[in-house]
């Protein structure tokens, strides 16, 4: 069993302050990139680098770590495998893979993380803290350290470091999936306590229209106009804006049109996104939404231009799966409790679980993300690393 006491705290912080302090906001992640694969070579791990950053004309990509599984050594584990382990080769058993991604959300330059008394860590409240997802990064890092300095016996491992997650996932968008030895694994990116999991996440489908009228005077003419804001105004009144279903949301985010007060407005764009756990569902609502501002359009007497991507594409992995188990398991050994929950938030899960890979996401030590009121606490990185630590050691 992977005890908690082994995690260097001092070190810990000490990287995740380090790796804070490099700018990556989405996009412009290199130093970041370049510090992670010397950390990860220097680890013992064989990595390499992808070309995804060519579709975004940045000379770096994704990264691959591969560490061959252990048998420990048994004479420099001192007494940390109990005899009823012995007889499992964990060195044989299947990889796992642990991903993170290396970019941040904005405001993210020049960040700096404060340690303050009680063991919350902040940035100074001009940008965010960046916890999202270098406490997953660190947790991973410091576990990988401790494989090494305790010799403890421990599975293959893959860890897969990804650019522009937060721009939904455009680094794992170009990820050569047939390059992975593993089926399953640990996306650790995600709020909430230490020992919550996440095991569904929905489509994320964002939406453009463009509606179309015809200019006019105001004044002397308005009759003569098709007014393209009444008509985005018309459609978006009749939409069933916040939760469609309870798997199901539509928002519109943005409203732009119009060029003077004494012109009947020409040209509105409207964007908004559904998402829904159901990838059927939410390409159905977006039909829908299409649908009723076509009609609109009809009725005012103009036109629209509907566009839309795939953000993200839904999931949910079966909780009978060993994935789901080993982690209730690590977690119960650990003293934490395992909560499996459903998040309506993307990760670069939503892509590896496409295929035959079996994934969830970890709550990685993160909290309030996305705002500058970002924070982690020392208490809970350890946590998240021990948890991180125990699946990397686990037999099942
Ligand atoms: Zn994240």
């Amino acid at each position: 069993m992977v005890k908690k006491e082994l995690i260097n705290s001092d070190r810990l912080v000490r990287l995740f302050c380090e790796l804070v302090a490099i700018d990556s906001p989405s996009y412009h992640e290199e130093i970041m990139c370049a510090t992670l694969k010397e950390r990860l070579e220097t680890l013992g791990l064989a990595v390499t680098q992808d070309d995804a950053g060519r579709h975004y004309h940045v000379s770096y990509g994704n990264l691959l770590g591969f560490l061959p599984g252990s048998a420990g050594d048994p004479a420099k584990v001192a007494g940390s495998r109990p005899a009823k382990e012995e007889s499992v080769e964990r060195s044989q058993l299947p990889p796992l893979l642990f991903c993170c991604h290396m970019d941040t959300v904005v405001p993210a330059i020049g960040k700096k993380a404060m340690v303050h008394e009680d063991g919350t860590i902040t940035s100074d409240g001009s940008t965010v803290l960046g916890a999202d997802d270098v406490a997953g990064i660190v947790s991973i890092l410091e576990a990988l350290q401790i494989l090494q300095e305790h010799h403890l016996p421990h599975r293959p491992l893959e860890i897969l470091f990804t650019m522009s997650e937060e721009v939904y996932s455009r680094g794992m968008l170009y990820f050569d999936m047939t390059k992975l030895r593993s089926q399953e694994g640990y996306t650790l990116d995600l709020t909430g306590p230490v020992g919550t999991a996440a095991y569904a996440a929905p489509s994320i489908v964002p939406f453009t229209v463009v509606c179309k009228g015809r200019a006019a005077h105001a004044g002397f003419a308005p009759e003569s106009g098709v007014h393209a804001i009444a008509m985005a105004g018309a459609a978006i009144s009749r939409l069933p804006l916040g939760h469609v279903d309870e798997g199901t949301t539509l928002n519109i985010g943005g409203i732009e049109g119009g060029k003077a007060t004494n012109i009947v407005p020409e040209q509105c764009t409207v964007t908004g996104e559904v998402r829904s756990l159901s990838h059927k569902t939410a390409m159905e609502q977006l039909a829908l939404t299409r649908h009723i501002f076509e009609e609109e359009a009809a009725r005012f007497g103009g036109e629209i231009e509907f566009s839309h991507y795939i953000g993200c594409k839904a999931y949910a992995t079966e909780l009978s799966q060993p994935v789901v188990r080993r982690f209730e398991k690590a977690c119960e050994e650990l003293g934490f409790t395992p909560s499996l929950v459903k998040t309506f938030g993307g990760s670069d899960n939503n892509c590896l679980a496409q295929g035959n890979f079996q994934g969830i996401v970890l709550a990685n030590a993160m909290n309030r993300c996305h705002s500058c009121e970002e924070y982690t606490t020392v208490e809970e990185l350890i946590r998240s690393t021990a948890l991180t630590l125990a699946l990397m050691c686990s037999d099942e």
